[in-house]
């Protein structure tokens, strides 16, 4: 809802990264309108979503970008990245590869992205554990703790901790500016 735009006492920008089909954008529908799409469209995907979260007694405006299928071709940009605050970094649970290139990701972050930026690691599809887990949940973990992120798996589909990365993410933005 744009319509609080003047009340607002914080305009967040935030990020979403990963390799492509890992949830980015399911992950951002399902937090901003609350949505799942079980077709992946990447080149229609939007350019970012707002949603106002109220943290004590401030409004924060939440601006979150997704990539709209840029990643596919390696063509993120440093624009992308300009401003940002947060990002939630996602992989597939079940596809070792997504977790695998986290380092190119989070490389691409630190170089990138601002030095105190708030990166929440995210391991989707949590709804597919049981059939098709390729990255245990302690690897998601240990990374997590040794490149000081915080983690958690998430379900886009089940609606699964989704709200909580995001609000972790904002919470966490909102201590560091304030
Ligand atoms: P993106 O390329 O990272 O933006 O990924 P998308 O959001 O387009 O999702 C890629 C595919 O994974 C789509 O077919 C989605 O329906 C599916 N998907 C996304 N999140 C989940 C999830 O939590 N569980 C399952 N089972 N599928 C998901
Ligand atoms: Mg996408």
């Amino acid at each position: 809802d744009d319509s609080f735009d003047e009340e607002c006492d914080y305009l967040f920008k935030s990020v979403l990264v990963g390799d492509s089909a890992v949830g980015k954008s399911n992950l951002l529908s399902r937090f901003a309108r609350d949505q799942f799409q079980f077709d992946s469209k990447p080149t229609i995907g939007v350019e970012f979503a707002y949603k106002n979260i109220r943290v004590g007694d401030k409004l924060i405006k939440a601006q979150i970008w997704d990539t709209a299928g840029q990643e596919r071709f390696r063509a993120i940009t440093s624009s992308y990245y300009r401003g940002a605050l947060g990002a939630l970094l996602v992989y597939d649970i079940t596809r070792r590869t997504t977790f695998e290139n986290l380092r190119k990701w989070l490389h691409e972050l630190r170089e990138y992205g601002n030095s105190d930026m708030v990166i929440v690691l995210v391991g989707n599809k949590s709804d597919l554990s049981n059939s098709s887990r390729q990255v245990n949940i302690e690897d998601g973990q240990s990374l997590a703790q040794v490149e000081g992120l915080s983690f958690l798996e998430t379900s886009a589909m089940e609606n699964l901790n989704v709200e909580e990365a995001f609000l972790q993410m904002i919470n966490k933005i909102h201590e560091v500016v304030s």
